[in-house]
């Protein structure tokens, strides 16, 4: 199959080649992540040039060719360019597409993945909540659009409603039944919420809240439990962080 495609999303990274040209890994809605060859795209006055930009965001025209793909041309509606005015935002955004990168396989509709990046970005533009409590939603977030969040409805062994004992070893919610003879720690009322909050607002509201520095320190134990689990290598922005 060859020919010329439609997609939507935007630039995870880029990447000089040679002396004029770029590779850009893209996040697209309908097929995942692919790479793309941007010929030119280090030229004065190529239409690419900004194309290719990392966290780009708009509609690219690519060529699939029979191995490979080739930016032809773009309609970029954000550059998130509020993003480099800070250093915390700047940081947080690579570790962010970082982990997008992480999830992201080609053929793989990545329609929910790039909307929460967009939104994301913007919660970072705006400065408005804490980058450590945006850094948290996101990585529990995209854990849980990937299946692979705790349940926070519901007891992991007998599936009852309102189970609120963390399971650290299963990371799991027990009830109080079930909580007996595993290693487990109470959930205070507010953390449960906020963790329920964080898997079910829309993208909209996502952003919406600040914590106090206790709440944020008790989620902060869970959010990570769940991340080193579920993202079995280390992000190298993480180290910025
Ligand atoms: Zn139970």
């Amino acid at each position: 199959m060859s020919g010329l495609l439609l997609v939507r999303g935007l630039v995870l990274s880029s990447m000089p080649i040679g002396e004029y040209d770029r590779r850009v890994l893209l996040l697209t809605k309908e097929r995942g992540k692919i790479s793309a060859f941007a010929r030119g795209a280090r030229k004065a006055n190529s239409p690419l040039m900004a194309a290719s930009r990392t966290n780009a965001m708009g509609e690219f025209e690519i060529f699939e060719g029979r191995n490979s793909y080739n930016l032809q041309n773009a309609h970029i509606s954000d550059f998130f360019e509020g993003l480099v005015n800070d250093y915390d935002s700047m940081v947080t955004a690579a570790y962010v597409a970082e982990i997008a990168d992480y999830y992201g396989r080609e053929g793989l509709d990545a329609s929910l993945m790039c909307n929460l990046l967009y939104v994301t970005y913007k919660a970072l533009e705006k400065g408005e909540v804490d980058k450590k409590l945006i850094r948290l939603v996101y990585e529990l977030r995209v854990i849980d659009i990937n299946g692979e969040c705790t349940d926070f409805f519901k007891c992991g062994i007998c599936g009852k409603e309102g189970a609120d004992n963390f399971d650290k070893k299963d990371l799991r919610l027990l009830c109080d039944n079930d909580a007996q003879g595993h290693y487990t720690q109470k959930i205070s009322p507010q953390a449960l919420y906020t963790l329920q909050f964080i898997v079910t607002a829309p993208l909209t509201r996502l952003y919406s809240f600040n914590l106090k520095p206790e709440l944020f320190k008790e989620l902060e134990r869970i959010v990570e439990a769940i991340r080193q689990r579920a993202i079995d290598k280390p992000m190298k922005s993480a180290q910025l962080l």
